[in-house]
């Protein structure tokens, strides 16, 4: 009822740390939140369909999005561009929908910049040696791939400082049902809160000052 703005929430961490099935299991929970689906140049997996796992693009589309500044954020993780559209995520929280972002970490600290009233979670791997069983075997990726993904995510861990909240992962169910609680805790906040009562107090002194 007093709800104005939607809040932009940032689920971050290193690959393979499971941010995919959490962000899955989560929206198939929450249905009120909105997910900004990112545009990327990388090849379709298996499965994938394009406009609702990624919009696929060519490098040189990806470029002319960065250059026409469409983009909220972008980052070249493993040879590619990854980045999230800016309209559709600005438009939905104007509407007063909470924004749901899934990206790697370089990502999230442009938005941190652009946007620092979002909510930036880190999602945490149980132990390294976990992480690397979860990259291996996913099994679709070749073996210098994974070493890379690998030092990406012992540099992405180190940025854990930047954010608000850090979920381990350990158990996927347990993971989402402390995002809805994060999500839940960031909607009582006192400052929004307070900000949403002050304006209908200042609203109903503007129309007793009219009569
Ligand atoms: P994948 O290729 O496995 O789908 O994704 C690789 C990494 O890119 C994952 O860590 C994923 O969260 C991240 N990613 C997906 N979309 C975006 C985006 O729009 N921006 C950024 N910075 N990273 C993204």
């Amino acid at each position: 009822m007093f709800e104005e703005k939607g809040i932009l929430f940032i689920l971050s961490g290193p690959s393979g740390v499971g941010k995919g099935t959490v962000r899955q299991r989560l929206f198939e929970q929450e249905t009120h939140l909105k997910y900004s689906v990112s545009a990327t140049t990388r090849s379709k997996r298996p499965g994938e369909r394009d406009g609702i796992d990624y919009f696929f693009k060519t490098k040189q589309e990806f470029e002319e999005m960065i250059k026409e500044k469409k983009l909220l954020e972008h980052a070249k993780y493993v040879n590619n561009y990854y980045g999230t559209p800016k309209d559709y995520v600005l438009e939905q929280l104007e509407l007063g929908n909470d924004v749901f972002l899934e990206i790697e970490v370089k990502g999230a600290l442009q938005v941190k910049e652009n946007f620092p009233e979002g909510v930036f979670i880190f999602l945490f791997p149980p132990s390294l040696d976990e992480l690397k069983n979860r990259i291996v075997s996913r099994g679709t990726e070749s073996n210098e791939l994974v070493v890379n993904r690998l030092k990406e995510a012992k540099k992405e861990i180190d940025m854990m400082s930047e954010y608000d909240y850090v979920v381990v992962n350990d158990d996927v169910d347990v993971a989402v049902s402390k995002v809805k609680a994060i999500i839940k805790s960031e909607h009582c906040k006192r400052e929004r809160i307070e900000k949403q009562y002050k304006k209908i107090l200042e609203d109903d002194t503007n129309v007793r000052t009219i009569n």
